[in-house]
């Protein structure tokens, strides 16, 4: 087996060696912002929201705190009222569902696709009410949802998109017909959030809303900015919620590299997908059809009683790996009677038992997942 020695230390997320290959321009570019003590609604704000809208092509990009306000500005720009039903995957991280609740609505929770673990477009079909508003895909992992049928049904239905793109910035969805469009831009509102293990991170917490429509833009300005139409005028109770200039200034200089940062995550993916295909135990992600990956977590697949046995052997051969998400939304405490869930929600539970997210980031060599991939090998054997 390789010695650890010579391929350095393996981490879940490498964030320093990422900021020491473009050093200079951050820190040249955070010393205009301190040059300048723009801090808020500097320059560097709407340069960021009008570039990273040009790399995801969608007219409208709002900035706001963190991923999590973005989904509560999305929903907030909706007009929803309390108790309106909101479907959402029971298999997420819990900002997701957090939201829902904090508005007053209620979540209605279904399970997710076994493959894929996104929502089961089928279960969305099911749960729909006359009370259903909205439906709030997650594109996890990095891969989105299996959009075209959900679209459909929310349109026959009346009932509005928020996608959470938080882990899937960069990520596309190919319909049909051939038309592409970026993971977040398909709904009526996308969000993300830029925390800094992301796939697009700042350096503290951000976030952003996507839409296609105006009106909706607008909306989540002014709900972003205390529903201030004009100054000292407030038309709607909104909240306070800014991505700072320092952070947009970072995500200025980082966005011209996610091309390369995904890119290097896909080439990671390929890496593992090669070594660990051999291992009738461990299955490796799966690719669908209609949507590139683009790899926030590499997440396998193993049998639940051999999972804590890994980890362990894993952690004493000095490789890191997380169980996201060792529990279903609905088994939550504070989750447990909030909304209504459909179905047994078998998959989720299966997949919290099973799943398995291996080191996966930017600066990842390919000794080091060869390294990694014989340790799992030895491991099964
Ligand atoms: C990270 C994340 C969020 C929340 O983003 P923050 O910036 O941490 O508030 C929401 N949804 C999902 C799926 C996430 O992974």
């Amino acid at each position: 087996m390789a010695s650890q020695h010579t391929i350095g230390q393996i981490q879940m997320v490498d964030l320093k060696n990422q900021y020491l290959k473009n050093k200079s321009a951050v820190d040249q570019a955070i010393q205009v912002c301190l040059d300048e003590t723009s801090f808020i609604k500097g320059p560097q704000v709407a340069l960021f929201e009008r570039q990273l809208a040009t790399y995801l092509n969608v007219p409208h990009v709002i900035s706001c705190a963190n991923g999590t306000d973005a989904l509560q500005l999305a929903m907030m720009a909706l007009d929803l009222k309390p108790n309106d039903e909101v479907i959402v995957p029971a298999f997420t991280y819990v900002a997701t569902a957090e939201v829902i609740a904090l508005l007053g609505l209620k979540p209605i929770i279904i399970d997710v696709d076994p493959k894929t673990f996104t929502i089961n477009k089928e279960l969305v079909a099911e749960a729909i009410t006359p009370q259903t508003r909205l439906v709030v895909p997650v594109h996890l992992f990095g891969q989105c949802a299996d959009m075209g049928g959900i679209l459909d049904l929310c349109q026959a239905n009346e009932i509005a998109i928020v996608e959470d793109a938080a882990q899937a910035i960069g990520a596309s969805y190919t319909f049909p017909n051939g038309y592409v469009l970026a993971a977040g831009c398909l709904g009526d509102l996308g969000t993300t959030s830029f925390f800094p293990s992301k796939n697009l991170g700042c350096f503290g917490d951000g976030g952003a809303v996507f839409t296609r429509t105006e009106e909706l833009a607008c909306k989540v300005r002014m709900i972003a900015n205390h529903g201030q139409a004009r100054k000292y005028e407030h038309e709607v109770v909104g909240i306070n919620s800014r991505l700072d200039s320092l952070q947009a200034a970072i995500l200025l200089i980082k966005l011209k590299s996610l091309a390369t940062y995904t890119a290097n995550r896909q080439r990671a993916a390929a890496w593992y997908d090669n070594l660990l295909n051999g291992i009738s135990e461990v299955e490796i992600p799966y690719r669908a059809p209609n949507s590139t990956h683009v790899f926030h977590q590499y997440t396998i697949k193993v049998p639940a009683k051999k999972r804590d046995g890994l980890i362990e052997f894993l952690k004493q051969n000095g490789i890191p790996s997380m169980v996201y998400y060792p529990k279903s939304l609905t088994r939550q405490k504070a989750y447990q009677d909030v909304g209504r869930v459909v179905g047994d929600l078998s998959v989720t539970h299966e997949l919290c038992q099973r799943v398995l997210s291996l080191p996966m980031h930017t600066e990842l060599t390919e000794p080091q997942i060869a390294y990694i991939a014989e340790t799992i090998t030895t491991y099964f054997a």
